[in-house]
């Protein structure tokens, strides 16, 4: 008997109808699965959109997403720097079980052997089981070595840049990026252009994205699109450079701006929005040593690189018209690991059993702003865990600024904030909180006891020598 992808969805939807997911508060769509795209912009802080208070930087298409979908507003990524944070998302787990972390290297640079490891079972993997189209659109920062491609990781296909786009002798003087090589721009596992024009890759991944939708509307995929921008150098198409009252960084995040609106079109004129769950979010926030090349995480303290607020609470944007209602506002926690349990679900696929995942099912958020699934985020920064946030409490172990020159914070005893009176971080009520702080130490050393680290796959030993 030929096993084809649609028998083997008709044969999970029925099972899955006869048994475990009969208690979920809304409907499984297996008989016609959802399509999912995640849209993940690089280093876009958490004060950057017009729907989140920015006032020059305009982004109708994200602020109308939102009026269309729920808009989170503590909502945080898995670390506060790019591999880790991608890891991260894909996995539904902390970088810290994954190997996609280290002290030192906190990302992979061009010499880097390692990568996400094969035992891992990525959103796509998962997906590609039960008969998706999968595709990677953008930057990929997980290996850049046989065996670590997003082709090796599930995605049917890939086109884009392997890691960040300052990893590139054109980009900087500094002596140990004039050794690295020309940045590639791949189409799946090949090099087709070395040192592509970046003014054009934001407009050439929407163009690409748009095409894979239209090529595959008749059957279910998954589009990761992790944009390039704005992480520095920036640049911006002919059409925006230029335009945007907030300079350059402003031009960038409009034409992200644009990207969605173009993807959301086309959902819309091929009749797919009713049907494709879409998530906007960024891998972590601004990167203030940028100066005016750098976003703003708003309201929120500090920016990339740290465990303070402004450098893992980032916007996020869930569509999806008909089944999301519009127009809400969700003060939940969630994080971008809670994605790939979210979208495996929903597609009627398997959740691993057999390890950790970091990842609650948001689902019941998605309908409801009141719900709650999450209580706990966990900071972690390298592997140390440098904060835990319980409910409104964020104790800091340890802390550190993204400026130049500051030095890491031990602190002992832990510093306390309430992030629902204080979401700045700025006063301190360890004194006056201690059984707080005993509750949170219950939680952290249960976390602490349940964590099976994976080793480091970030080390890069031509650097040691
Ligand atoms: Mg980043």
């Amino acid at each position: 008997m030929l096993v084809t992808p649609k028998l083997i969805i008709l044969l999970l939807s029925v099972l899955t109808a006869l048994d475990v997911h009969e208690e979920r508060p809304y409907k499984l769509l297996l008989d016609d699965p959802p399509n999912f795209i995640v849209i993940f912009a690089d280093d876009m802080g958490y004060g950057d959109l017009g729907v989140y208070g920015h006032p020059t930087i305009r982004t109708p298409h994200l602020d109308r997403m939102a009026a269309e979908g729920v808009r989170f507003t503590q909502f945080y990524t898995g670390s506060s720097v790019c591999t880790p944070s991608r890891a991260a998302l894909l996995t539904g787990r902390l970088p810290v079980r994954n190997g996609m972390t280290h002290d030192q290297y906190r990302v992979l640079f061009p010499p880097s052997k390692g990568g996400l490891p094969g035992s891992e079972i990525t959103i796509p993997e998962a997906l590609k089981d039960i008969g998706y189209v999968t595709s990677a659109i953008g930057k990929w920062h997980l290996g850049h070595v046989p065996g670590h491609y997003p082709t090796d990781h599930g995605f049917d296909q890939f086109f884009g840049i392997p890691y960040s786009n300052d990893m590139t002798p054109s980009a900087s003087d500094w002596e140990i990026v004039q050794t690295y090589p020309p940045l590639p721009l791949v189409r799946d596992t090949e090099i087709i252009e070395t040192d592509p024009d970046q003014r054009l890759l934001t407009r050439r991944y929407t163009e690409e994205s748009v095409t894979f939708i239209r090529d595959h509307r008749d059957r279910p995929f998954f589009l990761y699109l992790p944009h390039t921008m704005p992480h520095v150098p920036l640049f911006a198409s002919d059409e925006f450079e230029g335009t945007s009252p907030r300079g350059l960084y402003g031009d960038v995040i409009e034409e992200i701006d644009w990207s969605v609106g173009q993807i959301l079109d086309v959902l819309r004129e091929i009749g797919l929005d009713q049907k494709t769950l879409v998530i906007f979010t960024s891998d972590n926030g601004p990167w203030l040593t940028e100066g005016l090349e750098g976003g703003t995480a708003g309201l929120l303290r500090d920016g990339k690189g740290t465990t303070w607020e402004g450098g893992m609470r980032v916007p996020a944007i869930a569509w999806w018209p008909g089944t999301i209602p519009a127009g809400l506002t969700s003060q939940s926690l969630a994080t971008t690991m809670d994605l790939m349990p979210t979208i495996v679900q929903l597609a009627g696929a398997e959740i691993p059993q057999d390890r950790i995942l970091d990842g609650l099912d948001l689902m019941p958020v998605f309908l409801d702003p009141a719900a709650s699934v999450r209580e706990e985020v966990y900071f972690y920064r390298g592997t140390n865990l440098w904060a835990v946030r319980k409910g409104p409490w964020k104790l800091h172990y340890m802390t550190q600024s993204a400026y130049v020159g500051d030095e890491p914070i031990v602190h002992d005893p832990p510093i306390l904030f309430h992030l629902e009176r204080d979401p700045e971080e700025r006063f301190n009520v360890a004194t006056e909180e201690e059984e707080v702080i005993s509750e949170i130490q219950a939680v952290v050393d249960q976390h602490l006891a349940n964590l099976n680290r994976a080793p480091s796959q970030l080390d890069v030993p031509e650097w040691n020598d």
